[in-house]
């Protein structure tokens, strides 16, 4: 989301002039659009802002000074103290007050002073936001809703983001076809809780419902041009069976699912207030998997959450093996300011953190390499989005999300080819082009009929 929220920024600060830059140096204004998920992200903003400070004392004089900003969730959380440890910043705005960067910017023109927006202002944000800007390789996110109130004891995105709102529908399928107008073919839907979507839909006679995720993928998946949808990050509480109908007959809906569970033991998930038990978990999976059989899963893990036991986590152990993901994050717990689970006394030793994540992302990798590994020799349809490492090289998704390296010029970034694989790595595939995809959605469909 926070990839969505800076191609926004620009979007709000282009009729200003700006453009975006590839480097700090030389650019007027740097935004650090910044993440307080973990301390470790959020101790990162400290030591980037210490770099920017020099170039920022660097060009003091010169006729182009430097601007720093610093927006996100560390901004929203933090607010003045921002200012107080770095007082060289000039912005600090929270994830839901980017919309008046413009007015911020002018204010601290005009005073010089520094200028702090962590509002949670009652206007809709996206309704102040002009037209999303340009789109790069033909995937597109687009952010359906934001916040959460699940009040995860470990978590600080309630605090941070707001609670939970939903996009309503026609500002919705509107900015999917401007997308798609702008050369997407594939959108993923953001939200901190994206399948907590409720999304008003307005008719014509004036009449509202309520649109779930499920009946959002079907009708994106109408829209010409929509070729592939992805939505991430799912609540497994809120997995309705709209949504496991969607993955059942919509084609256009990838069979990949990023679905967090956290831990495999129940004491563990009851204190992380997580509001699904491991059983729940396996049951959601297992009605997707019959849905769409093909579904490929990820998730998210904590280890070392406070009164974690060994016995605990080798219930996460199992879960994985029972499960099985292509793919996964996880995480040493790390005690966020202000959430219940920082205060709990049973706190886990970092030593022991250390060693279960160990053993949890060697079985997660041992996973991960086994599907790759099975995808040789198999012909999927990738989406290429961007330019790999090497000249010469692009990098697209599969259907599953692994990225795949292929050789090809640039003129074919944003077309869709098969793809014959041909190796595996560790967290990516390579393999040659079979053939180019025109109408993906069509043939989809077609197999889908017949
Ligand atoms: N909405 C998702 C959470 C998204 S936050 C859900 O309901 O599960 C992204 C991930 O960061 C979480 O899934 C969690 O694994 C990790 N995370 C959040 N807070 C954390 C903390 N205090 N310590 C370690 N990892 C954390």
């Amino acid at each position: 989301m926070n990839v969505y929220d800076a191609s926004r920024m620009a979007d709000v600060l282009a009729p200003l002039g700006y453009v975006s830059a590839d480097e700090m140096t030389g650019a007027d204004l740097v935004i650090l659009n910044t993440c307080h998920i973990r301390e470790k992200a959020a101790e990162k903003v400290y030591s980037e802002l210490g770099r920017l400070k020099l170039e920022k004392d660097a060009r003091k004089s010169s006729e182009s000074p430097m601007r720093i900003a610093v927006g996100g969730c560390v901004a929203q959380a933090e607010g003045q103290e921002i200012l107080r440890r770095a007082p060289y910043v000039d912005l600090v705005f929270g994830p839901q007050t980017y919309h008046r960067l413009a007015l911020m910017l002018n204010e601290f023109e005009s005073h010089g002073k520094p200028v702090v927006d962590t509002e949670f202002p009652a206007d809709d944000k996206f309704d102040q936001l002009p037209d999303a800007g340009k789109v790069e390789g033909a995937s597109a996110f687009l952010t359906v809703q934001e916040g959460c109130d699940k009040f995860c004891t470990f978590c600080v995105v309630p605090y941070t983001r707001g609670s939970e709102f939903s996009r309503p529908v026609d500002p919705v399928m509107r900015e999917a076809r401007l997308l798609v107008g702008k050369g997407a073919r594939e959108i993923s839907l953001l939200g901190q809780n994206v399948n907590a979507y409720h999304g008003i839909n307005e008719q014509a006679d004036g009449t509202q419902t309520e649109w779930t995720l499920g009946r959002l993928i079907r009708e994106l998946a109408e829209i010409d041009g929509v070729e592939r949808i992805r939505y991430t990050t799912s609540y497994p509480a809120e997995v309705d069976e709209d949504l496991i109908e969607a993955h059942r007959d919509v084609p256009e809906l990838m069979p990949y699912l990023h679905l967090p569970v956290q831990s495999g033991a129940d004491k563990v998930l009851k204190a992380m207030n997580r509001r699904h038990t491991s059983g729940d978990y396996k049951d959601i999976v297992a009605r997707l998997r019959i849905a769409q059989p093909d579904l490929a899963l990820s998730s998210d893990f904590i280890v070392g959450f406070p009164g974690e036991s060994d016995a605990d986590f080798e219930e996460t152990m199992a879960l994985v093996r029972d499960v099985e993901f292509v793919q996964a994050y996880s995480f040493k717990y790390s005690p966020r300011p202000g959430t219940p689970a920082a205060d709990m006394t049973d706190q886990v030793p970092e030593h022991i953190k250390s060693l279960r994540l160990q053993k949890l992302q060697a079985e997660l990798s041992r996973q991960q390499i086994a599907f790759n590994q099975s995808c040789i020799g198999r012909s999927l349809p990738v989406l290429f989005d961007r330019r790999g490492s090497r000249s010469g090289q692009l990098v697209g998704r599969s259907p599953y999300m692994q990225s795949v390296h292929v050789d090809l010029p640039d003129s074919y970034l944003g077309e869709m080819m098969t793809v014959k694989i041909d190796e595996a790595k560790p967290s990516s595939l390579t393999g040659v082009v079979v053939e180019k995809i025109d109408r993906v959605s069509q043939m989809l469909r077609q197999e889908a009929v017949t």
